[in-house]
């Protein structure tokens, strides 16, 4: 039988212990971006949940990126980009951000999208919650309202959802 997405990400899903720094369960996903069923399936399942519901699909810094342009073709929508500091060339909003590791600040171009759209956020792991907590509240600042998140893999001890309140969450795998 054909696998379920949940199964391509498992099978492909690789946890790397220590990385960045000590402690930390790094989930990487590039073999299933790598993989051309995989992304499509992932990507589908991301969007679907949401369809009809938005007019762009944002992506996160960096591995948000890619699902995000890819949501944004198979949809017909637009893509924006959450930056990290420094990257945006014009004006931005701009909003410290506290992850599992380390902070940083993100920053979205105050005219990416006319005020009043609906965005789809994605990214690829869901943990503590405060990066894409600092996205929604950039997307607030301009006026966008975010109709919902999208992530592969959440890590559901660290109660990411509880920072993303009100938001419809979609995750494909729990870990
Ligand atoms: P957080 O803000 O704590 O929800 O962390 C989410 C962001 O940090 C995402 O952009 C992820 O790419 C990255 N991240 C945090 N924890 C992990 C992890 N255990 N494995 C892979 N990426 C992670």
């Amino acid at each position: 039988a054909r696998e379920s997405v949940d199964e391509l990400i498992n099978r492909l899903l690789v946890t790397i212990e220590d990385f960045p720094e000590p402690g930390v369960h790094f989930k990487d996903l590039t073999p299933v971006f790598a993989d051309g069923p995989a992304l499509r399936a992932v990507v589908d399942a991301l969007v679907e949940p949401f369809a009809g519901t938005f007019d762009a699909v944002a992506g996160v810094e960096a591995r948000g990126f890619l699902l995000a342009a890819a949501a944004a073709y198979a949809t017909g929508t637009g893509v924006v980009t959450v930056r990290k500091a420094g990257k945006l060339p014009r004006e931005t909003y701009a909003t410290e951000s506290q992850s599992e590791y380390g902070s940083s600040t993100l920053e979205l171009h105050t005219d990416d999208l006319p005020a009043g759209s609906r965005v789809l956020v994605l990214d690829d792991v869901l943990a503590t919650g405060g990066t894409l907590a600092s996205a929604a509240e950039l997307f607030s600042r301009a006026g966008i309202s975010v109709a919902g998140f999208g992530v592969v893999l959440e890590l559901p001890e660290m109660r990411g959802r509880r920072r993303l309140g009100g938001h419809r969450v979609r995750s494909l795998i729990r870990a």
